[in-house]
């Protein structure tokens, strides 16, 4: 039942709490492991470390760093560990965001701007592959850049030839990601950087997803060619605390390979009343809380912590694939080693299941995917906090795959809403 009208006198607290707590009763029990995405559960013992840091930082403001010295403290280190996992240099600097989509944000203007000063670029181009998050069109619709894309191979990577294509005088920025969301095949990192660094372009990897599992994942002797700073070219890399880092909502790392390329992301401004105004990102007042609790997280876990959470998460998303293969009807689109995958109709067989259909059968089970398209998919990003319901999960999947087998197909795709 919602609440109407702002109540015109307050209401005891524990009243109010507990219809807040009530109005989550529909809410997915992602706390069981029962959801694969949206938020990533790396155990109860880290969310309660989380939750204390928070509490610590509720009400600070990282807006002021010379106010809060200790959050700026705290976005350096995490930057610098960041920059140490991921193979920066010693010049290697970044700042914090609120999460994935602002780091894109600001990596792209960041590219945009180099490209006016340092090439006269005015008409600026930004060229990436369908598999590139959404947040990319967004920040070349807010920035004024012309996007130019290509698609994919047949392994679901970006088409590096059909890139080659579109790269010119104009091109501001040239995007790969590690790995990309939908189907979770990295891209061509080091040939995309090589191209990018033809035409002096900055090359953004979005590893948004990765950047907290892949370096976790080599040392677990599964490698992937060089798609962070190793790979040169590479001027800028995003990896989201907030996702497999395992932190609260809230935030995300962008890094540049050099305190010059980091210049071009920072605003500055001195014609206000109010003084000289400067901001590292699009955010004005900024809470300390999701930097605090990512310090105490990322502290707390350490290398070995990661490791494990790592193991465990891409275990578990091995077992998925193998059964999801296993199944006659379904495929896992493209070949995926890490954390993400896309359940997809099997074309060559003679009774496809419809995605979709199965959405809903895994839905009337307890379970939450995204649906994603084209083509028609549930998506999956395992965390280590699905590994508990493992059992229960691809016994379900086998029960739902036979439910819909030649049902009708499922409501339309929504990886994010608006209401
Ligand atoms: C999640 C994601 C983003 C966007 O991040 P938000 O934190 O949702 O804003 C960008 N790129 C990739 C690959 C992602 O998985």
């Amino acid at each position: 039942m919602g609440n109407r009208s702002l109540p015109s006198q307050g209401r005891p607290a524990n009243e109010v709490l507990a219809d807040l707590a009530a109005k989550r009763d529909g809410d997915v029990r992602w706390a069981e492991g029962r959801t694969f995405g949206l938020v990533f559960d790396g155990g109860t013992d880290v969310r309660a470390v989380a939750e204390e840091a928070a509490s610590l930082y509720f009400h600070e403001n990282a807006l002021n760093t010379q106010a809060f010295p200790s959050l700026g403290a705290i976005q350096s280190e995490l930057c610098r560990w960041t920059a140490d996992l991921l193979h920066g240099g010693d010049d290697t600097a970044g700042f914090l965001t609120s999460g994935g989509s602002e780091s894109i944000l600001c990596a792209v203007e960041a590219a945009r701007e180099r490209a006016r000063a340092e090439r006269g670029v005015t008409e600026p181009e930004l060229v990436l592959a369908t598999n590139a998050h959404a947040a990319f069109h967004k920040a070349a619709h807010l920035f004024g850049l012309q996007a130019r894309v290509v698609g994919v191979g047949d392994d679901w990577a970006a088409d590096v030839e059909a890139m080659a294509d579109m790269v010119g005088p104009d091109t501001a920025l040239v995007v790969a990601s590690a790995p990309p969301y939908p189907q979770g095949v990295v891209d061509p990192v080091i040939e995309i950087a090589e191209l990018a660094a033809t035409v002096g372009a900055n090359c953004h990897v979005d590893a948004c997803m990765g950047g907290f599992v892949l370096p976790f994942a080599e040392m677990e002797g599964r490698s992937t060619p060089a798609w962070d700073f190793r790979a040169d070219g590479v001027t800028s890399i995003s990896a989201d605390l907030h996702k497999l880092g395992y932190a609260p909502k809230g935030v995300s790392v962008l890094l540049h390979r050099s305190r010059d390329l980091r210049r071009y992301q920072t605003f500055e401004f001195d014609g206000w009343l109010g003084g000289r105004y400067a901001t590292p990102n699009l955010q004005g007042t900024r809470s300390g809380l999701p930097m605090a609790a990512a310090w105490a997280v990322v502290q707390y876990l350490g290398v070995d912590g990661y490791r494990r959470l790592v193991r465990t998460t891409l275990n578990t998303a091995d077992r998925i694939r193998e059964q999801v293969r296993s199944i006659d009807g379904l495929r896992v689109l493209g070949d995926p080693v890490h954390h993400l995958l896309a359940i997809a109709a099997d074309p060559d067989s003679d009774r496809p299941i419809e995605p979709f259909a199965l959405g809903e059968a895994l839905a009337a089970r307890g379970w939450h995917h995204d649906r994603q398209g084209p083509p028609e998919s549930l998506h999956l990003t395992v965390s280590a906090g699905n590994a508990a319901a493992l059992d229960e999960y691809l016994s379900d999947l086998t029960s739902a795959a036979e439910e819909s087998r030649g049902g009708p197909s499922g409501r339309a795709t929504n990886y994010a809403t608006l209401e």
